[in-house]
């Protein structure tokens, strides 16, 4: 019996719940027991028209007859299913000792990876195991007291622990269905596999980590928590050995560098090495929030507040000439902006959500292109200097507490501070303030430039009810380490520069593919074959920010 599969099959709001045979039926002209085993592959909104919404949906089935001649709605398409692809590898020839820097996606999915060629890794993470991490950063939400190892950018799970946790990537690569199949495995909504943009929410990412760890753990591989990589030794341009915060050696032939954008100490002990690296554009700017309800009106019309669809969700840009560009970025609908600093001194937010979305707010980072000739120095670390003194100054402009300055959006228009703000999630305090001093001149005159636009593009996103809170500068890594064809630095073998922190992935299923492909190199230095269907669209350094 042949396999078939219908993409953007269109249906209404009110239909998407009934059975798949039926949907089908009605959509081929046929009785629904001619469909066996039918699979939702993809589910996407088609928002084109405000006043009638309507879902698109990919289902493959198998049926013995043959519907190659039946009339279609437009846009869809039937064709033969493609095959399904087995991930199962055997075990490499040989076991390289392998030390991985971070528990993030990278890390945690280079490691899962490499346990299934039978290669046993050390993990090193400088912050705590999660129970800990979770106190300390409710400690910071509700107090305001920062630990400098574990906050929401350090610790067991890596800065995806407090996301979004929205799995959406534009990469393309075939792993992403692994990294889809794994979160499920460790207990994320099945829905995921379908949904084209896939949720899962902080509250359940965080049991992932902490299962996939367990599983690792069972499997050989061995966590130090509390530990940092402080230095490396290296022989002969060969990395020899990882050196931990305690003075430990830790003999490997291959060191993983998974740090995610927020290590800065240990980009500096790169640039001490002399390992290949190169400043990378990112962006900088402001959380914006406003109450779910007006985004939910302004997206969805007249369909607002209908069962089957979700808090709305949206995507803004404004391209102001060739390097100057304002766009929207992490859009969390129903979820809140929160306090998400990592060094002493300085306040960084950013936005998450439960798997629920309901928390009555949505926001999004509203942010600018900050090209390196914004740097102001040409070392390779000028980005990172740049992030680190407007944190410091919205740590001034908060009173030298770690709340957040926020400012109305209409007053942020006018360019006149009031003190009135709207209301907002944020915790543990917005403070009234000026933005002019927390952000740099040329970030302040796109964001200026792009609000309007936005407003004629959704309306009320600059209402009196929407809000703005700094600083938004934690965007993307301002690296970017060098990779050869082989996945190692061209100025140190056995070193692996892996996701985001090293330039190579924009957000957790891009981070999580790259450790994927960090462990296949590993893997066919060690005598395994080549892993063919990861390898046919593998690119290096195709990923910029994307969630
Ligand atoms: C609040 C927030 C919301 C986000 N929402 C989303 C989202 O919805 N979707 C999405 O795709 N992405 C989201 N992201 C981004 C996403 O989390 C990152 O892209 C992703 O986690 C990067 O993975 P990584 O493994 O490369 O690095 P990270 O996840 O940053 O992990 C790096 C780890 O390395 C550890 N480390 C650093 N230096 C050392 C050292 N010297 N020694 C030992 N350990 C070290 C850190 O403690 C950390 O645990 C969000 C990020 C934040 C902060």
């Amino acid at each position: 019996m042949a396999r078939y599969l219908l993409s953007n099959l269109p249906v209404e709001l009110n239909a998407v719940a009934e059975p798949l045979e039926r949907l089908l039926a009605t959509a081929l002209g046929a009785k629904a027991s001619c469909f066996r085993d039918p699979v939702l592959e993809r589910r996407s909104l088609d928002a084109r028209h405000k006043g009638r919404l309507r879902f698109l949906l990919n289902v493959s089935f198998e049926s013995d007859p043959d519907f190659s001649a039946a009339p279609l709605a437009p846009g869809a398409k039937l064709e033969t299913a493609p095959a399904s692809v087995s991930f199962q590898v055997n075990a490499a020839p040989r076991r390289p000792k392998v030390v991985i820097v971070g528990t993030g996606p990278a890390g945690t999915f280079c490691a899962l990876r490499l346990l299934d060629y039978g290669i046993e890794p050390i993990l090193l993470e400088r912050g705590p195991e999660m129970g800990e991490r979770v106190q300390k950063v409710n400690a910071l939400w509700r107090e305001g007291t920062l630990d400098v190892d574990a906050n929401a950018q350090f610790g067991e799970g890596g800065a995806g622990t407090f996301s979004d946790g929205k799995l959406a990537t534009r990469t393309g690569h075939p792993a992403i269905r692994f990294v889809l199949e794994t979160f499920v495995r460790f207990g994320a909504d099945p829905k995921i596999l379908f949904l084209a943009k896939p949720h899962v929410g902080t509250d359940v990412i965080r049991g992932c980590s902490v299962r996939m760890r367990r599983e690792a753990q069972a499997r050989g591989a061995q966590y130090r928590f509390k530990t940092r990589l402080a230095d490396f030794r290296e022989e002969a341009g060969r990395v020899r050995a990882a050196i931990t915060s305690e003075g430990e050696e830790i003999p490997c032939d291959a060191l993983v560098l998974a740090p995610g954008h927020s290590a800065r100490d240990t980009f500096e002990m790169l640039v001490r090495h002399g390992v290949a690296l190169r400043p990378k554009p990112f962006a900088m700017g402001v959380r914006v929030e406003q109450p779910v309800d007006l985004i939910d009106r302004a997206q969805y019309g007249p369909s607002a507040g209908h069962p089957s669809l979700d808090p709305a969700d949206y995507r803004l840009v404004c391209n102001l000439n060739r390097d100057r560009a304002a766009y929207s970025f992490c859009m969390c609908p129903g979820g809140e902006v929160i306090q998400c600093s990592s060094e002493a001194g300085g306040v960084v937010v950013n936005g998450m959500s439960n798997a629920k979305r309901d928390s009555g707010y949505s926001n999004s980072g509203l942010v600018a292109k900050v090209n390196t000739a914004d740097f102001g120095a040409s070392d390779p670390l000028a980005g990172m200097h740049l992030q680190r003194r407007w944190e410091q100054a919205c740590f001034r402009a908060a009173g030298e507490r770690y709340g957040a300055p926020a400012m109305a959006v209409q007053d942020f228009l006018k360019g006149r501070p009031t003190g009135r703000l709207p209301r907002t999630s944020f915790r543990p305090f917005a403070v009234p303030a000026d933005l002019e001093t927390c952000l740099p001149d040329f970030v302040l005159a796109q964001l200026r430039a792009a609000l309007p636009e936005f407003d004629r593009k959704l309306h009320g996103f600059t209402s009196v009810e929407a809000i703005l809170l700094a600083i938004e500068s934690r965007t993307s890594s301002p690296i970017q380490l060098m990779r050869g064809e082989n996945g190692q630095s061209p100025s140190h073998a056995g070193l692996y520069p892996c996701g985001e922190g090293a330039g190579f992935a924009g957000g957790i299923t891009s981070a999580a593919v790259d450790g994927i492909r960090v462990a296949e190199w590993i893997a066919q230095g060690a005598g395994a074959p080549v892993f063919e269907p990861f390898e046919k669209r593998v690119k290096s350094g195709d990923v910029g920010t994307e969630y």
